[in-house]
């Protein structure tokens, strides 16, 4: 692999790519630098190459490697949270992709609301059914968004999904056209303060195929940073 900045640009020039064979602008998707297990100082490496947006797993280690690097970057909470956790995730992540239970948005509702700001959040859906993975099913995910639609401090902005780990990406093309279909059901609810506006999906491993199935935002760690130890 080449440098951060050089694995960046490759990067961009992937979802340029993608994005134009399938009649989408470019800008239109959101590239987040996924930082699990990555110093402040290769972090900066990024942001020094134009990363804006960063994406971390766990509330703990992002608290702990934010006030080594510059303010202004965009964080995106993208692993699962536990309840007790939300008031620390509110102080840093403005997005919250890992939205799973009503339970969770309560207790996000009432820390955000303590702290006078609201949180963007995207309903993670186990679009597969893996066990091993965290999110609702697909037939839960309607009946969770009536429930969070009415906690003001909470705006819906989307779905996310992690596919499974595959080799060809193609096995996984369903699976992100699955969560977009169901975005799709989802603004036919028009519930309050709920936006369909965007589908967290695709990884190293496949985000050149979620983005011909629509992807706004992809969640990039391995082919940025390399393998991770
Ligand atoms: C680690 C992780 C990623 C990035 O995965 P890579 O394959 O390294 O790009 C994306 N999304 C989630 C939820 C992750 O945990």
């Amino acid at each position: 692999m080449g440098t951060v900045a050089d694995n960046v640009a490759a990067v961009r020039e992937r979802i340029a790519e993608a994005a134009l064979r399938s009649g989408r602008r470019p800008e239109d998707i959101r590239l987040i630098a996924v930082t699990k297990t990555v110093s402040p100082e290769v972090i900066g490496q990024a942001l020094a190459a134009g990363i804006t947006d960063v994406g971390e797993n766990r509330v703990q280690e992002a608290l702990g490697k934010a006030p080594a690097l510059p303010a202004g970057i965009t964080w995106h909470l993208i692993g699962h949270l536990q309840t007790n956790k939300a008031k620390q995730a509110v102080q840093l992540f403005p997005w919250v992709h890992s939205l799973d239970s009503l339970h969770l948005a309560q207790a996000l509702e009432k820390r955000a609301a303590a702290a006078g700001v609201r949180v963007k959040c995207l309903v993670e859906v186990n679009v597969a059914g893996e066990a091993s993975k965290h999110g609702v099913r697909p037939e839960e995910a309607l009946k969770l968004l009536e429930g969070v639609a009415a906690l003001e401090h909470i705006e819906v902005r989307g779905l996310m999904t992690v596919a499974p780990y595959v080799t060809d990406p193609e096995e996984v093309r369903p699976v992100f056209r699955e969560l977009a279909a169901l975005a799709r059901q989802a603004a036919e609810l028009k519930l309050p303060q709920v936006t369909m506006t965007e589908l967290s999906m695709g990884m190293s491993g496949d985000f050149e195929v979620a983005i011909e199935e629509g992807a706004t935002m992809v969640r990039i760690g391995t082919a940025i940073f390399g393998r991770r130890s």
